[in-house]
C-alpha cells in the first residue's frame, strides 16, 4: 500500500481468513511526510500555470527557507502564518515552517482586513509569509500585530516593512538549483503542535484548531483504505500497488488553507509522489483546459465542483478521460451526484468524505462501488478512528438512530488556541461532539442528515450564521437580525438575512450589503437582504424560528 521510499511500515496479516497487507503504523508526522516525498526526487511535484518544480527541488527550497526562518530566530512553537491563494510557495512555506519546528498558520486568504487582524494577533504569529494582494490587506494594520516581527512577500520584491521570499528562494525554475539542504536537527514527535488552521466560530471570531504532527499526517490513509476495504468486501485479497505504474495527478482547485486542501490533497500527493496541478481560484473553463493539458487523474475538493465537472462533460469541449477519481466533500453531497457523475463518468470513481477542520479533513471515507451502493453515506471513519451518535442527554444510541456525531481519533485536533471556553463547550473524555446530526448503521457507515450548529455552506465555504449577525448587529439601524440559507443549485447555499430596523431609522438592503462587505470576506456577505417591519419571529424560548424566514426567499 506504500509508496517506494515511503518510511511507513506494511505489515501483512489475515482477515477474515483472506492474507492481506496493511498499514502496520499510521504515519507519524508531517516531517516522515516531507522525507518521504523527497525520495520522489526529479518526478515532477507542483505545476503552476507553466511552471514546474520537482520533489527534489520543492525540497530544496523549503529546506532553504526553514534554514533561514531559524536563522532569522524562529523556535519550535512560534507560529508563522501563512496569508497567500494558491502558489508553489504556499506549501513551501507550511513544509519550512513545520522543518523549523513552528506551527504553520494558514489564514484564509479570503479574509478583509478586520478579519486578518484577528488571525495574526490571536495566533501571536511572529512571521508571516504573504502574497502581494495580502501585503496589500496588511502593511497599514500590521502595527496592531506587536508579535509580528517578519514579512516575506512571495513574488515581490523587498518593500519597506517586508522582504522578498524570492531573495531566499528563488523563483520556481531556480529551486532545484539550490543547496541539497538538510533537515534541521530538532525533536519532532507525532504529538508535538504542528499546525492551527482556523475554523468559523459559531459566536463570531474564528477559532484555532490545534493540530499535530500525527493527525496533519494521517489523511494519507483515506484512499488507499478505502480502496482495500472494497476488495476485502468482496473477499479478495488487497492488490500491491505497482511501484512503476504511471504518477497520478491531482488537479487542486480548492484553498490550501482548508484542511482540505491541505490534508487531504497536498500531504496525500507529496508522500504517495503525486503531481499536483495547482490552480490559483476555481473557474470550470480553465479547470478543464489543465485536466486536458496535464491528463489529471482526479479532480473535486467540493460537491459544488463535482457538479460543474458534469456540466463540463456535457459541454464536451476538452478531453476528461484521463479522471479516474473524482472526490469531494465538506458539504453535503446528494445521492444523485454519485449516479450523474457515473453516468457521465464511466471510468471515474467517485469518492466522498466528512470531515471538519478540528478533524484535520477526511474523517470518514467513501469510494467506488461502496459509495455507489450507499450513495447517502460518506463512509465509515478511518482506521483507528471511532464515531458514534449521541443523544441530547449525551447517552449513545444505537446503529440506525439520529443523533449528534462524536468523533474520536488521532486526526482529532489537540482543542482551541487559547480557548478554554470553546474547548469545554466541544471535548468530552476525549470525544469531539461535531454539531452534525447523523445515523451509523450495523457496518460503521455514517450518514450525515443535518446540522445542529447554525451554520450554512456555500460551495464549500462554511458561514457561521452567527458571525454575520453580530456585523449587522453593528450597524446603528439594525435591531433584530437573522441570517439563513437560500438554496443554490450549483453552490448548495448561499446566505440570506432578514433585519429589523429601528423605528425612524434609514437602511437599506445595498447600504447594509455594502457595510458587511467592509467588515467580512465576500463569501459571507448575504446576497439577499429583507427588511423586515417588526421584531423577528421567535419560539417561546426566544430562539429565532429560521425555518419561518427561509421561506421569505
Ligand atoms: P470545516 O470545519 O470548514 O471543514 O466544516 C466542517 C463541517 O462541514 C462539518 O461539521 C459539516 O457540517 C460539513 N460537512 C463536511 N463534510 C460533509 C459531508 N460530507 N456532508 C455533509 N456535511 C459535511
Amino acid at each position: 500500500l506504500t509508496a517506494p521510499g515511503s518510511p511507513f511500515a506494511v505489515t501483512e496479516i489475515s482477515i477474515r481468513g483472506v492474507p492481506t497487507r496493511i498499514w502496520a503504523n499510521a504515519p507519524l508526522t508531517l516531517r516522515d511526510i516531507f522525507v518521504a516525498g523527497r525520495a520522489h526526487g526529479e518526478k515532477t511535484f507542483l505545476v503552476y500555470e507553466d511552471e514546474r518544480a520537482s520533489f527534489e527541488a520543492f525540497s530544496r527550497a523549503a529546506l532553504a527557507l526553514a534554514a533561514d526562518l531559524i536563522r532569522g530566530g524562529v523556535k519550535p512553537g512560534d507560529r508563522v502564518a501563512i496569508a497567500m491563494r494558491n502558489l508553489p510557495e504556499w506549501p513551501v512555506a507550511f513544509f519550512a515552517a513545520i522543518l523549523a519546528g513552528a506551527i504553520a498558520t494558514p489564514l484564509n486568504a479570503w479574509w478583509t482586513g478586520p478579519e486578518l487582524d484577528h488571525g495574526f494577533t490571536d495566533s501571536g504569529a511572529c512571521v508571516a509569509i504573504v502574497d502581494e494582494e495580502r501585503w496589500a490587506r496588511i502593511s497599514e494594520r500590521r502595527a496592531g500585530y506587536p508579535a509580528l516581527k517578519r514579512v516575506l512577500i512571495a513574488r515581490a520584491p523587498a518593500v519597506a516593512g517586508a522582504e522578498s521570499l524570492t531573495d531566499i528562494v528563488g523563483a520556481v525554475p531556480d529551486w532545484g538549483g539550490l543547496p541539497a539542504g538538510e533537515i534541521p536537527a530538532l525533536a519532532i514527535g507525532p504529538e508535538d503542535v504542528a499546525t492551527l488552521f482556523y475554523t468559523s466560530g459559531t459566536t463570531g471570531r474564528s477559532k484555532g484548531a490545534i493540530g499535530t504532527q500525527r493527525a496533519g499526517a494521517s489523511g494519507v490513509l483515506a484512499h488507499p483504505f478505502s480502496a482495500a476495504r472494497a476488495f476485502l468486501r468482496r473477499g479478495e485479497p488487497v492488490p500491491v500497488p505497482d511501484a512503476n505504474a504511471p504518477q497520478k495527478v491531482a488537479l487542486l482547485s480548492i484553498p490550501l488553507f482548508h484542511v482540505t486542501g491541505c490534508f487531504a490533497t497536498l500531504v496525500p500527493n507529496l508522500s504517495r509522489g503525486g503531481r499536483l496541478v495547482m490552480m490559483r481560484r476555481w473557474d470550470l473553463a480553465r479547470a478543464m483546459a489543465l485536466i486536458a493539458r496535464e491528463r489529471c487523474t482526479s479532480a473535486g475538493g467540493v460537491p459544488t465542483i463535482a457538479f460543474q465537472l458534469l456540466d463540463g462533460m456535457a459541454a464536451g469541449t476538452h478531453d476528461l478521460s484521463s479522471l479516474e477519481t473524482i472526490s469531494y466533500g465538506g458539504a453535503p453531497a446528494p445521492a444523485e451526484l454519485v449516479r450523474r457523475l457515473r453516468a457521465a463518468f464511466p471510468k471515474a470513481q467517485p469518492a466522498t468524505g466528512w470531515g471538519m477542520t478540528e478533524t484535520s479533513g477526511t474523517f470518514t471515507h467513501h469510494q467506488g462501488e461502496d459509495y455507489v451502493h450507499r450513495p447517502e453515506s460518506c463512509g465509515p471513519p478511518l482506521p483507528v478512528c471511532e464515531a458514534r451518535v449521541m443523544d441530547p442527554e449525551e447517552n449513545p444510541l444505537p446503529p440506525g438512530e439520529i443523533g449528534e456525531l462524536w468523533v474520536k481519533g488521532p486526526v482529532v485536533v489537540a482543542g482551541y488556541w487559547n480557548r478554554p471556553d470553546a474547548d469545554a463547550e466541544v471535548f468530552r473524555e476525549g470525544w469531539l461532539r461535531t454539531g452534525d446530526l447523523a445515523r451509523i448503521d450495523e457496518e460503521g457507515f455514517v450518514t450525515i442528515v443535518d446540522r445542529a450548529k447554525d451554520m450554512l455552506i456555500r460551495g464549500g465555504e462554511n458561514i457561521y450564521c452567527g458571525e454575520v449577525e453580530s456585523v449587522l448587529y453593528e450597524h446603528p439601524a439594525v435591531v433584530d437580525a437573522a441570517v439563513v440559507g437560500i438554496p443554490h443549485p450549483t453552490l448548495g447555499e448561499e446566505p440570506g438575512a432578514v433585519v429589523a430596523i429601528a423605528r425612524g431609522a434609514e437602511a437599506d438592503e445595498e447600504g447594509l450589503r455594502a457595510f458587511v462587505a467592509a467588515r467580512l470576506a465576500a463569501f459571507k456577505v448575504p446576497v439577499r437582504i429583507l427588511l423586515h417591519d417588526e421584531i423577528l419571529p421567535r419560539n417561546p424560548n426566544g430562539k429565532i424560528l429560521k425555518n419561518e424566514l427561509k421561506r421569505l426567499f
